[in-house]
């Protein structure tokens, strides 16, 4: 049967030049080669890539900064923090990024798709409304979510498991009832946000979930929050489309993260969040890559994924392609 899963991917993502940096460019390729000797690349829908326009990028972040980001990029580059470099072609492959996702949902919403998978860099979960922050630019689910909501979605969920917490995601919808956001992290650790009492401001107010976990949590510990938190939490906002941040930075072999799930705790994560797609939101289903910076690992868990967004239901409730 042919898949209804798109995968997003471009060369263009190769274009951020970060150098020696974990986040670089030979991530996009090692998922290239697996999904290659898996076979995955065939038989399914095609979803192409084209940069977010900045109509659509200023419905998230400030002028201001994307003004400083052109800026960056046209004086030849620069770094925005100690671990956020932009170089001269940064701001247009993180508008390809977006404008990926972007697609991905017009696809979703037009009937052509049930579910994507956008394999892009830089990741996008730290960039907050107003500031370019920890590998990110721009932030690309966010994003998604905000076209979703302007196309007529009344209600999101963005579910994060990348093992920092994603305070851009957080700090965009804080105040807003129609995006949930929910985050399983690593605390203490960067960015430093994600406390349990972080719960929404105002009319938001509930409508954030963060789930700090210890360093070295495994599989267990982040199945269990998953399942005894994260899901009661969004089953009961039902949402429309659900968005996962997908990163992989939590696996017991990643250099930087610190936590102890396998993958086959991440292929539990991804069947758990087909499953609330397919029984909330028609199947629709976006996600997001964000950060995993054990190349090899990587490659693995993101195929896995696909495999497991391939054998999802078919949803034939809508207009076929
Ligand atoms: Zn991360």
């Amino acid at each position: 049967m042919r898949s209804r899963t798109a995968i997003l991917r471009s060369t263009a993502f190769l274009q951020h030049d970060t150098g020696d940096h974990p986040e670089r460019a030979s991530r996009m390729i090692a998922i290239d080669c697996e999904l290659e000797r898996r076979q995955l690349l065939g038989s399914r829908p095609t979803v192409a890539c084209t940069p977010a326009t900045n109509d659509i990028i200023l419905q998230v972040h400030s002028s201001g900064m994307l003004a400083r980001l052109e800026s960056v990029a046209a004086a030849g580059g620069g770094w925005l923090d100690s671990d956020t470099v932009v170089r001269p072609e940064s701001l247009d492959v993180a508008r390809m990024a977006s404008g990926a996702a972007v697609n991905a949902i017009d696809a979703m919403i037009g009937g052509q798709i049930d579910r994507a998978f956008v394999i892009a860099r830089p990741p996008g979960h730290h960039a907050t409304g107003a500031t370019s922050m920890g590998f990110c630019l721009l932030n690309t689910a966010a994003i998604a979510a905000t076209h979703a909501i302007a196309c007529g979605t009344e209600r999101v969920v963005i579910l994060d498991w990348d093992v920092h917490h994603g305070n851009g995601t957080q700090d965009i919808f804080y105040g807003r009832r129609d995006v949930m956001y929910c985050s399983l992290h690593r605390s203490p650790f960067y960015p430093g946000t994600g406390a349990s009492n972080e719960i929404g401001l105002g009319e938001g107010a509930g409508f954030t979930v963060n789930l700090p976990l210890p360093a070295g949590t495994g599989d267990v510990g982040f199945l269990d929050a998953f399942r005894s938190t994260a899901i009661p939490a969004i089953e009961q906002f039902g949402p429309q489309l659900l968005i996962v941040s997908a990163g992989y930075d939590a696996h017991v072999d990643d250099p930087i993260g610190g936590m102890d799930v396998t993958e086959g705790g991440f292929r539990e994560l991804m069947a758990a969040a087909v499953n609330l797609a397919d029984r909330h939101s028609q199947g629709r289903l976006l996600v997001v890559l964000e950060g995993g910076y054990r190349e090899s690992v990587l490659a693995r868990c993101v195929a896995d994924a696909i495999e497991i967004l391939d054998r999802a239901a078919t949803n034939d409730s809508g207009p076929v392609s």
